[in-house]
């Protein structure tokens, strides 16, 4: 089937490269010239495990293809999918400046029917409002064409994109009309064969069941995070209560990681999103709201904790493991690891940082400052430092050694903020140790 991609990021470029290994003929269309040119000489602007390798293969294989001209895209696919950005406005509501954009680009281009694919995350009536944009483009052309919008969130995770567009959990697709559906399952097909994981309904819950799929994962977070504070004023173990607590099948133990806090593209502004949703019809989302409050407040704990330690922290130097925002992905929107750094910063401390991918993009926002000092490997980051924070939880992480750690640093002080370590074996390795709701250990 012929599908036309608008929005080359994460979800764009992972949704074209996939639907073209299926055999699809796919052509992505992307606004940044310099994302298209990078695309076409066999380049990948994103860090995605896997995602390079088969870009490379669908693009020799003819199927995958990329422009930045947007009639031709129009022109291509029976489908038109919309991936584009939809970041947090002022008030926190999505901008659908971009996606809008596209829809307005569509009516002015096509010339036969066309399915539109809202695939970004989008408020409840996003698809009227496309349609609306896009109507009002073909009137002003005087042109009476048909076509349909389609809500089909995308719910893939950054670090596992490909797996989790190739063997789906869901595929929610919203739409009123079935002889659409029928399209849309066809095209899914080749990710469906062994159970059916194709959710139909209708456009507005479609809609929402994507925000409220990451609001409750950032609830569930939150959550953790609060017993997290209440473990350490209480001289509990939120590790001990995580294992207890996720026993119980009805809480299972995915997700209820206490540690710095969530960022990432998605997860805090869709939160903020769906506040601004619930209160512009009148609804206040107090859950939401307090899940919102309690990652703010967590995105300070590490900072918190050092002040705590250290007193004043100007002049100190610290090492900070981790960039990005999770593990496996160089994304390093809203990542608490900048919270981080730029409380130090103001503090008047220098950061050593290490990340096995995400320096690049640190280096793109941060440019080039005397108290940051990226560095080719963690030991090298923790040389000379007067503490370590842990921020993200990157295998490389994981298994250090310690005795060798503890004589390159000028003092033996880690605070993990993913709860990776063990306080016991910290504390026989000399460490004076600090982690996210678990008692010191001396
Ligand atoms: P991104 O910022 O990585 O990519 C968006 C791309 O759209 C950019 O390359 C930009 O240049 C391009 N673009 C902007 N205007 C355009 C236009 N008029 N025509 C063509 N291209 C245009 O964003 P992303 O992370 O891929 O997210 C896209 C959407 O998917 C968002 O709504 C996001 O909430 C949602 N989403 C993201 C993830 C994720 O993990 N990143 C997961 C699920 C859903």
């Amino acid at each position: 089937m012929k599908v036309t991609i608008f929005g080359s990021g994460y979800v764009g470029l992972v949704t074209g490269a996939c639907l073209a290994e299926v055999g699809n003929d796919v052509l992505c269309v992307d606004v940044d010239e310099r994302k298209i040119d990078l695309l076409k000489a066999g380049g990948v602007p994103i860090y995605e495990p896997g995602l390079e390798e088969m870009v490379r293969k669908n693009t020799a294989a003819g199927r995958l293809s990329f422009t930045t001209d947007v009639a031709a895209g129009v022109a291509h696919g029976l489908f038109q999918f919309i991936a584009v950005g939809t970041p947090p406005d002022e008030d926190g509501s999505a901008d659908l400046q971009y996606v809008l954009a596209v829809a307005r680009s569509i009516g002015e281009h096509m010339e036969d029917y066309r399915i539109v694919v809202d695939k970004s995350t989008v408020p409840v009536g996003t698809a009227d409002k496309v349609r609306q944009a896009l109507a009002g483009v073909l009137e002003s052309r005087g042109r009476n064409l048909e076509f349909d919008v389609v809500s089909n969130p995308e719910f893939l995770k950054e670090g596992a994109a490909i797996d989790d567009f190739m063997r789906p959990d869901r595929i929610v697709v919203g739409t009123d009309n079935p002889r659409t559906a029928e399209l849309l399952r066809v095209l899914y097909g080749p990710f469906n064969r062994n159970h059916d994981r194709l959710v139909m309904m209708d456009i507005r819950s479609a809609e929402l069941t994507k925000y409220a799929a990451n609001a409750m994962l950032a609830t569930k977070i939150s959550f953790m995070n609060e017993m997290s504070a209440l473990a350490e004023k209480l001289g509990a173990d939120v590790e001990a209560v995580r294992r207890g607590i996720g026993a119980d099948p009805r809480i299972g133990y995915h997700f209820i990681y206490p540690g710095c806090g969530y960022g990432g593209s998605c997860f805090p502004k869709d939160v903020k999103a769906l506040i601004h949703t619930g209160r512009s019809v009148g609804h206040a989302p107090a859950v939401l709201e307090a899940v919102e409050a309690v990652n703010d407040r967590q995105k300070a704990v590490l900072h918190d904790k050092l002040k705590a330690h250290f007193g004043d922290l100007a002049g100190r130097t610290i090492a900070v493991w981790g960039l990005a925002f999770k593990p496996n992905t160089d994304d390093m929107r809203e990542a608490p690891s900048r919270v981080l750094m730029e409380a130090l910063w103001a503090d008047g401390a220098t950061v050593r940082a290490h990340d096995p991918v995400a320096m690049e993009e640190c280096e793109r926002i941060y440019g080039e400052r005397p108290d940051l000092v990226l560095c080719a490997t963690p030991e090298e980051a923790a040389e000379g430092a007067d503490a370590l924070a842990l921020v993200t939880e990157w295998n490389l992480f994981r298994s250090p050694d310690f005795q060798a750690l503890r004589e390159i640093m000028k003092s033996p002080v880690v605070f993990d903020g993913r709860n990776v370590y063990d306080p016991q074996r910290m504390a026989d390795e000399g460490f004076i140790y600090h982690a996210i709701g678990r008692p010191e250990v001396n």
